[in-house]
């Protein structure tokens, strides 16, 4: 087993392990200072009607480029997050920051009834915390409740089903809308759309990749079905190519997200698209067509 030497010091013999470890206490080392350190950026990422290509809004994707360690993919850095007892700060910061956004767009672009998404961890949506940041963020920014989606995927209810439950309705009284993320890729997708009321369901981008022939796989045109049949709104999410988009439209999936139409953007740029001009070039997110 290893053996401390010393305050602070532990010896591990795996050099493997090692590295791994060296390598989070930096992200711990540079992550505490983040959010002072002005190095956390959302990007925002478009949703598209597919009947008439028009975009209805926005998922908010938080980024973080750290001056010592380069950009760091969220995936990677939230958990730590989490562990560090920071998701809170920085949650209630991407909420503000998007809601303020969203609320800008939709008064210099009446009309086209964008929405916003926000994605929330289990550890967020178990903080008693959370309804009065969401509250919090609306109010500031002037926001109508109806036009936020709060993203929360299988994963985060399987924690604490009832707790959640309670959560999510305390949400919706607010008047938040709730979409179910990565749908399809949890244990028991088909038990929490019985157990837990949301509005949308967002089909996991690995679902859309099986789509590469001429019709639409089974599994793919079940999940859209099941929405429809249930009344909730479908958004594809990770759409590549034409064929893909095509054939989402054609079964009447009413929504889509992914490369195919653009690329995670910038504040400046996603303001570019709403205007009506060029879709912004690649900034080196995403390969859009
Ligand atoms: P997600 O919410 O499912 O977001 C979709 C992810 O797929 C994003 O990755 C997006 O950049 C990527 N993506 C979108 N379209 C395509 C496509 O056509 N092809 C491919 N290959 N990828 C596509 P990203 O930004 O790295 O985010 C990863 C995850 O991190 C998100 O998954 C979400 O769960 C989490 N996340 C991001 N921002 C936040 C945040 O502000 N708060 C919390 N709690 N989680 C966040
Ligand atoms: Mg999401
Ligand atoms: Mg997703
Ligand atoms: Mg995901």
């Amino acid at each position: 087993a290893a053996k401390t030497s010393g305050r602070g010091r532990v010896a591990v013999f795996d050099p493997a392990m090692r590295a791994a470890v060296v390598e989070r206490r930096a992200l711990e080392a540079e992550l505490q200072g983040a959010l002072a350190g002005d190095e956390l950026r959302l990007v925002y990422h478009p949703v598209v009607d597919l009947a008439d290509g028009r975009v209805v809004g926005f998922e908010a994707l938080l980024r973080w480029h750290s001056p010592v360690l380069g950009p760091i993919p969220p995936d990677r850095f939230i958990p730590v997050a989490e562990d560090l007892d920071l998701i809170g700060e920085i949650g209630a910061w991407v909420l503000r920051e998007a809601c303020s956004a969203a609320a800008g767009w939709r008064s210099r672009y009446p009309g086209a009834g964008l929405t916003m998404a926000v994605n929330v961890s289990a550890v967020q949506l178990a903080s008693p915390d959370l309804v009065r940041q969401i509250a919090g963020a609306l109010a500031s920014s002037g926001l109508p409740a109806g036009a936020l989606v709060l993203e929360v995927t299988e994963t985060a209810l399987v924690r604490d089903p009832e707790g959640a439950a309670e959560q999510l309705a305390a949400l919706r009284a607010l008047g938040v809308r709730l979409a179910l993320d990565d749908f399809g890729t949890g244990y028991s997708s088909l038990s929490y759309l019985r157990q837990f009321t949301v509005d949308v369901l967002k089909i996991d981008r690995s679902f859309i990749a099986t789509i590469d022939g001429a019709e639409l796989p089974p599994i793919v045109r079940g999940l859209v079905e099941l929405g429809r049949t249930l009344d909730l709104e479908i958004v594809a999410e990770g759409v590549e190519d034409e064929r893909q988009r095509d054939l989402l439209r054609d079964a009447r999936c009413e929504f889509a997200q992914g490369y195919l139409f653009a690329a995670p953007l910038s504040a400046t740029d996603a303001e570019l698209l709403l205007l009506g001009r060029t879709v912004p070039a690649p900034s080196g997110e995403g390969t859009p067509a």
